[in-house]
């Protein structure tokens, strides 16, 4: 098949299915069909970018250059940027074809993609479950079947929860693996892009475009392009799986405990080795997080005054009229609750009691896996505590939704990859294993998986 004619088929498919699902805000056609037909004139040449032909999809919090850029948000529904993101030139480069843009939550601040402007998206698996979050609509569109691969952002858990809820396999690197230029900033010191696929070989090629050192970006790590599809075959004879025993505690749905250990037992008939660890500050992860993130979020936002771009109120009546009813107007308000929460912790008086302490509680985090890491070379346990829930079921009480990140935010916090791929099923709704790995160490997570699947 030639690119122009997966590239219709897909687009077909987007058209035909995904009013069902609401994966995309955006489909680029006209640029999808452009790229396609200059990528079937390099192969013609003889050319072979790595990714030449393929399709994929980009979340909405990808900055490209003439695609409205939204990041699920009425305050940037208008915003059309000049320029692409790296990660979007990087695909660019490898010869990638761009069928749209994906649906997301708002500002990435979510765990089910019901705080979206364009409308939650529904779970192709049941359209009356959620899809997960904010990634849900780069999960669903992969696990539709609308396009192949998608990239993503995990900030707390919104590439693997997601992946976990969908039966689509998401890494999320380590932080600074991938360049966050021209990526719309939740909270800068977690933010990691990704890529959301249906298998680990597929993740390896994505990665292996998407990663490198990038001088745009002062947090990028100065490390060697790797090519993440060389030692999927490997054999994981002898790997130390650690299972950590607080993510197996309270909370945890039985079901979804019950498939975690089958693939667990996988592992060990594939020659690996199961050592029991402990991360004892699990519990103070999501809190750390709810501090840290949204206090790093209000600092990031305070650039959407609507006086520069984006959402600009009507007739304002002086600066500060301008200022507080674009901003009240244009951000949701799940926004709005996490610029209050993130302005208050750095308020002078509680900066110390609370961002400060956080930070150092981040640390004791960082602490516990590095411990883990001097024993075991992978660490794995569930992604997400249950499988996907109810649309609307927690979105009144953010203390639930909150803690469907349980066991991702962790990872954050320390700044290490982790991904999740599917593992089973409980009521014919997908559950994700996830494993989490050393730094820098994507290679061997992929490979991990890969055997496994
Ligand atoms: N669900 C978490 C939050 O709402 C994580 C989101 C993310 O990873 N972008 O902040």
């Amino acid at each position: 098949f030639s690119s122009v004619e997966i590239t219709r088929h897909l687009l077909d498919r987007i058209q035909q299915l995904d009013g069902n699902y609401n994966s995309f805000i955006t489909v680029t056609e006209e640029l999808a069909l452009a790229q396609a037909t200059a990528a079937d004139e390099r192969l013609a040449r003889g050319e072979a970018p790595p990714l030449c032909g393929v399709p994929i999809a980009h979340k909405d919090i990808f900055c490209t250059s003439g695609v409205r850029t939204s990041c699920g948000s009425k305050m940037l529904d208008n915003f059309v940027p000049p320029y692409d993101a790296t990660v979007v030139e990087n695909f660019n480069r490898a010869g990638a074809v761009t069928l749209g843009k994906t649906n997301m939550d708002e500002f990435a601040m979510g765990s089910s993609n019901e705080t979206s402007y364009y409308g939650p998206v529904k779970n192709p698996w049941d359209t009356d479950c959620v899809p997960g979050g904010s990634s849900g609509g780069s999960a669903a569109a992969v696990a539709a079947q609308l396009a192949p691969g998608t990239t993503a952002t995990d900030t707390g858990g919104s590439i693997r929860q997601p992946a976990a809820l969908t039966n689509t396999t998401g890494l999320k690197p380590t932080y600074g693996r991938v360049s966050r230029w021209g990526m719309i900033a939740f909270a800068s010191s977690l933010d990691q892009a990704g890529p959301i696929a249906r298998n680990a070989e597929d993740a390896a090629y994505m990665l292996s475009v998407m990663a490198g050192h990038d001088a745009k970006d002062s947090t990028s790590l100065n490390r060697p392009l790797q090519d993440y599809t060389l030692n999927l075959n490997d054999s994981i004879a002898g790997l130390k799986i650690g299972v950590p025993k607080e993510y197996f505690g309270e909370g945890l749905n039985a079901d979804t405990a019950a498939r975690v250990q089958d693939a667990l037992q996988e592992f060990e008939k594939l020659g690996a080795e199961l050592v029991e660890v402990s991360l004892p500050h699990t519990g103070l992860a999501v809190p750390a997080y709810y501090v840290i993130a949204p206090a790093e979020a209000s600092a990031n936002l305070s650039r959407f005054d609507g006086v520069r771009y984006g959402h600009r109120c009507e007739d304002p009546q002086d600066l500060r009229d301008l200022y507080m009813r674009s901003r009240g107007e244009g951000f949701g308000d799940e926004v709005q609750r996490r610029i209050l929460v993130g302005t208050y912790a750095l308020s002078a008086g509680y900066y110390d009691a609370y961002y400060n302490k956080a930070q150092q509680v981040r640390r004791l985090i960082k602490q516990d896996f590095v411990q883990a890491f001097d024993k075991v070379d992978v660490i794995m346990g569930p992604t997400s505590p249950s499988p996907a829930f109810a649309l609307g079921a927690k979105s009144a009480d953010p203390v639930a939704m909150y803690l469907e990140d349980i066991y991702t935010i962790a990872t954050n916090l320390a700044g290490l990859p982790g991904m999740s791929l599917p593992c089973g099923l409980v009521n014919n709704m997908p559950v994700g294993l996830q494993i989490i790995g050393n730094y820098l160490d994507e290679a061997r997570m992929l490979n991990v998986a890969h055997q496994y699947q």
